[in-house]
């Protein structure tokens, strides 16, 4: 099992230890377990938070590889805007790629909120060199009144139709099972229409700040894609997707097949 959306005190709003998220993991028996840290590329937004040091990050995370009994990825969740959308440069395996600003937005609660984050993010994705999955699509709803829900529209569709596009996934973001709406995010629906559309590239993230909250919901994002039909989930590493076989009845550990982009 996997978990590749973990926050560690390298984002300024989490304090939890690289060596806590990994034993968490362990004791989840996940088999591979991917720091997200957050890099949110475009800091005119009051929210935006800046990874703490990179070369550290990095220095960290290797030795973490080296030194841990289960398949560490090093990863980035990188936030992207239509002003800048230029991730850092290093060895990575992956990136999240997240929108988390809606530029000149006033009031959460705006009526067409979901149309002025969708064209944002339409227009802050493009053709990327590193492989990944686009981050937590309908996460708004945490901050809207209600938790009003993504409504289906051509902007979704184009959306998904870009992502699947350039060869970038989406992740299920199990964080939404821990909120008061109690649905990941994005929402089924969604998951369904990015698959239907021909997208393939899902994998799943707790969006962890806190390491009791590292694997939390895998099993049921599992479950949620084998309803879906899907035959298999991916993580990507050295910057190519691989893929793990959950059609077995007992999921294991093995990688069945990997690809590039
Ligand atoms: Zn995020
Ligand atoms: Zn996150």
């Amino acid at each position: 099992m996997i978990d590749l959306h973990n926050h560690s005190y390298f984002s300024p709003d989490s304090e939890a230890p690289l060596e806590g998220i990994v034993a968490k993991a362990l004791r989840e028996g996940l088999s591979i377990i991917g720091i997200s840290d957050h890099d949110d590329l475009d800091t005119s937004f009051s929210f935006s938070y800046r990874l703490k040091d990179l070369p550290a990050y990095m220095e960290s995370l290797s030795r973490l590889k080296n030194d841990s009994p289960l398949k560490v990825l090093t990863g980035l969740e990188v936030g992207i805007q239509s002003a800048v959308n230029t991730p850092p440069e290093g060895d990575f395996d992956y990136f999240i790629y997240s929108v988390h600003g809606v530029p000149g937005l006033t009031d959460i609660n705006a009526s067409d909120i979901w149309t002025l984050y969708l064209e944002e993010a339409i227009e802050a994705v493009r053709e990327f060199e590193v492989p990944g999955f686009f981050g937590h699509i309908d996460f708004l709803r945490r901050y809207i009144s209600g938790h009003r829900p993504l409504d289906n529209s051509m902007l979704l569709s184009e959306l998904l139709k870009k992502l699947i596009l350039y060869n970038i996934g989406i992740e299920i973001n199990t964080s939404g099972w821990r909120a008061p709406y109690n649905e990941p995010s994005p929402q089924p629906w969604i998951i369904e229409k990015y698959l239907e559309l021909g997208g393939r590239y899902v994998t799943i993230g707790s969006d962890s700040h806190r390491v009791e909250d590292v694997g939390s919901y895998v099993q049921r994002a599992i479950d949620l894609l084998k309803r879906l039909g899907a035959k298999e989930i991916f993580y990507c590493e050295n910057k190519n997707y691989r893929s793990i076989s959950i059609s077995e009845r007992e999921f294991g550990n093995s990688v069945s097949s990997s690809s590039s982009r």
